[in-house]
């Protein structure tokens, strides 16, 4: 028997048709150093080696395909570095272009026209033909493509590609490592009950048959096995730290709900709650009754009227005889909470102090002493809330705005601020969907305000092209007419930063030149701060009526005289942040208007990606639709907030259905065993050590 373990201390170099230079190639451009590595290295598609497309047929972004045809004729072009070698290739229903970059010579000398082969390549389209570059090329036999067999097509690097390291290559060394001796007598990772109950293969076939399948059929259950046992361990290890924390930490218990609550709820509230905003209370209040710490996650969108619901839970614990303090991402939005919550807390006599990074040294002094001796009833503030030096005299509650910007450590920073652990509330605009919700945020309870308070118009949303400009302008110029504010937003992205800065500068002139009598002001990031908050000021006061800007202003801005947001380029925007970006209008009495700007040529994907912006304003829709084009790795916020997921084969968006019952599989053995002793337990706990080990997103997320 072999172990993962060992195989995870195999170097590659040993493995036949490898050899220490590939080895190194392998390691240096796709990461992978042992047999462990290799074995893990999933293909990312399979395609059937029997289906032969038609080159009419092909349309959009096709995946690898086959073709069987004859090159017509080849044509080299350039020199020295920039030598090139194309082809025509036809098989009678149209025609292709082959390109070469490399090794022109051997393949101008190995191929040759009038003879059939087979094509195999993914197919880009370019000046309206399409075109393989670095196909693999072979002279057509019958028995190529009466197998049926379903080949794996792994991620490859161009360097790889250069150095001749073909996809074939690659598989071949596969075939060599599914056959080898260790693999054949690899041991399980799973107990045998475990793959019983759930009707999983053994995790040898599962190796096998997921880079060599047998047929469709063995390669779904080698699929299903393999993102079982992926997300099994994921959840076990999750919720292993969830149960062991809740188990040792008791709540403070609010039973009260008293005169500042009621006070304020009877003599202040300026409206009435939504229907959602009081069952988020009602949860709340169950929660902080219940002698348990709280530890739950609200997602409303924009607009939905959290910060009301975070007030009343702060007096909750306030009529309790406890402090409660709120953390935000940024200054700005620090602030304006700062300046909210003060306000609504004069009437009923409660303290609130704002602490950022720019709080000066007395200020502060005196904020430390006023926390302590327990006459500040709320802090407010950023990330210097957390700091060492903030002693409360009783801390309760905690909150955290816009959780995403925060990771999971620093919301356990916040649990040790009092001999028992505050309650915690984490609030979000940026939905998160379910599946990924259960993961990232495993340990949290969830509330949900999917309800806006009433009279809020919903924002129409369009797509219009450049040749639409002049319609787009003059759209604006009546909105301004009508007393309206307008946003404009470019895309800046680092890479590409001297660029859209020009872009962005462009714009501005444009828009100057457009709007004469309007005052236009501009703010990027790359701005000094006061000059920023110069310019931005400028635009909340109503003195300027145009704002050219980037991302900057998708946190935290709130001018609901503003109904415009034109957002150039949205094809380059994620939905989520395109949605963000429009819960910046919408915020006023008046209608409101997005309008995606984007250039002509959009590939399907994106296309319908901006087309769920148009047809909904629920930013749970948008979530979803997110996750799902875009994989949960890329998804906002568990990027910044460090749980980038690392996931090999399961997928979140898709296997929704595989994580509940890997999750609640988790659960079941938890219950019986939670210290993972029994025999069926210590090979669990023998593979979650070495995943443990292996795996560096897993220490984040506990
Ligand atoms: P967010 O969820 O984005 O933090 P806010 O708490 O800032 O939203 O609320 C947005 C606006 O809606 C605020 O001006 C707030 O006073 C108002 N608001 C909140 N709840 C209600 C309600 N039930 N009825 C009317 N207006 C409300
Ligand atoms: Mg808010």
């Amino acid at each position: 028997m072999t172990t993962i373990e060992q195989l995870s201390r195999l170097d590659i170099k040993y493995l036949k048709g490898v050899g220490p230079k590939r080895a190194e190639l392998l390691a240096k451009e796709l990461n992978i150093a042992t047999y462990y590595d290799l074995l893990y290295y999933f293909p990312f598609r399979y395609i059937d080696r029997s289906t032969i497309h038609r080159i009419a047929e092909i349309d959009g972004d096709m995946p690898y395909m086959q073709l069987k045809g004859r090159f017509i004729n080849f044509i080299t072009q350039g020199e020295g570095a920039k030598r090139r070698l194309k082809a025509l290739f036809t098989d009678g229903t149209g025609t292709v272009e082959v390109v070469w970059f490399n090794r022109v010579k051997s393949i101008q000398e190995s191929y040759h026209t009038g003879v059939e082969y087979i094509l195999f390549g993914k197919p880009t389209s370019y000046n309206l033909t399409y075109s393989f570059v670095h196909p693999e090329v072979d002279v057509y036999k019958p028995e190529m493509t009466q197998s049926g067999g379903l080949v794996g097509v792994y991620t490859m690097t161009e360097k790889l590609h250069n150095r001749s390291f073909s996809q074939r290559a690659l598989q071949r060394i596969f075939a060599t490592l599914v056959e080898s001796a260790q693999v054949q007598q690899i041991a399980e990772t799973l107990p045998q009950s475990v793959i019983a109950e759930h009707g999983l293969i053994s995790l040898r076939d599962a190796l096998v048959n997921i880079h060599k399948p047998k047929d469709i059929v063995t390669l779904q259950a080698a699929q299903r096995r393999l993102k079982f046992e992926e997300l099994y361990f994921l959840q076990l290890n999750i919720l292993k730290y969830i149960k062991g924390r809740n188990a040792q930490v008791p709540g403070f218990i609010f039973p009260t709900v008293g005169k500042y609550f009621n006070g304020f709820y009877n003599n202040y509230l300026q409206f009435p709650l939504t229907g959602a905003q009081k069952r988020v209370i009602r949860e709340i209040r169950r929660d902080t009754a219940g002698g348990k710490m709280m530890n739950r996650l609200l997602q409303g969108d924009v607009g939905s009227g959290k910060t009301i619901v975070a007030f009343l839970s702060m007096l909750l614990a306030v009529d309790n005889g406890y402090q409660a303090c709120i953390m935000a991402p940024t200054e700005i939005l620090a602030t304006q909470h700062f300046e909210s919550i003060s306000e609504m807390a004069r009437g009923v006599g409660v303290k609130v102090a704002l602490l950022t990074g720019s709080t000066r040294k007395k200020a502060r002094d005196e904020i430390h002493a006023g926390l302590l001796d327990g006459t500040i009833n709320i802090l407010i503030g950023t990330h210097a809330l957390i700091e060492d030096t903030v002693q409360f005299a009783n801390l309760g509650m905690a909150m955290i705005d816009e959780q995403h910007r925060f990771g999971v450590a620093q919301r356990a920073k916040l649990w040790k601020k009092n001999s028992t652990p505050p309650h915690v509330l984490v609030m979000t605009a940026t939905p998160i969907p379910r599946t990924l919700a259960m993961t990232v945020y495993g340990d949290l309870d969830v509330s949900v305000i999917d309800e806006l308070p009433p009279g809020r118009k919903r924002v129409t949303t369009v797509m219009r092209y450049e040749k639409d400009r002049e319609n787009m302008y003059h759209f604006v110029g009546q909105e301004l007419r009508k007393g309206r504010q307008c946003y404009i937003v470019y895309p800046l992205i680092e890479e590409n930063e001297k660029l859209d800065l020009k872009a962005l500068e462009e714009g501005f002139e444009i828009v100057k030149e457009t709007f004469p009598h309007y005052t236009t002001v501009m703010v990027h990031g790359k701005m000094k701060p006061a000059e920023k908050e110069h310019q931005m000021e400028l635009f909340v006061s109503h003195k300027a009526h145009i704002l050219v800007a980037t991302t900057v202003i998708e946190v935290g801005v709130n001018v609901p005289n503003a109904s415009v947001m034109v957002i150039e380029n949205a094809e380059r925007f994620g939905l989520s942040q395109l949605h963000q970006l429009r819960g910046r209008v919408g915020r006023g009495a008046d209608q409101s208007y997005c309008i995606l700007m984007t250039k002509y040529q959009l590939s399907k994907e994106t296309r319908h990606r901006l087309e769920v912006m148009t047809k909904t304003n629920d930013g749970f829709i948008v979530a979803e639709e997110d996750m799902k084009l875009r994989g949960p790795g890329d998804i906002e916020g568990t990027q910044q907030s460090g749980i980038a997921f690392n996931l090999k084969i399961a997928n979140l968006a898709a296997d929704g259905i595989v994580l509940q019952e890997a999750r609640d599989a988790a659960q079941r053995l938890l219950e019986r065993d939670f210290e993972l002793q029994s025999p069926d337990g210590t090979i669990i706990a023998r593979q979650l050590r070495f995943l443990f080990a292996r795996n560096i997103n897993w220490s984040l997320i506990s």
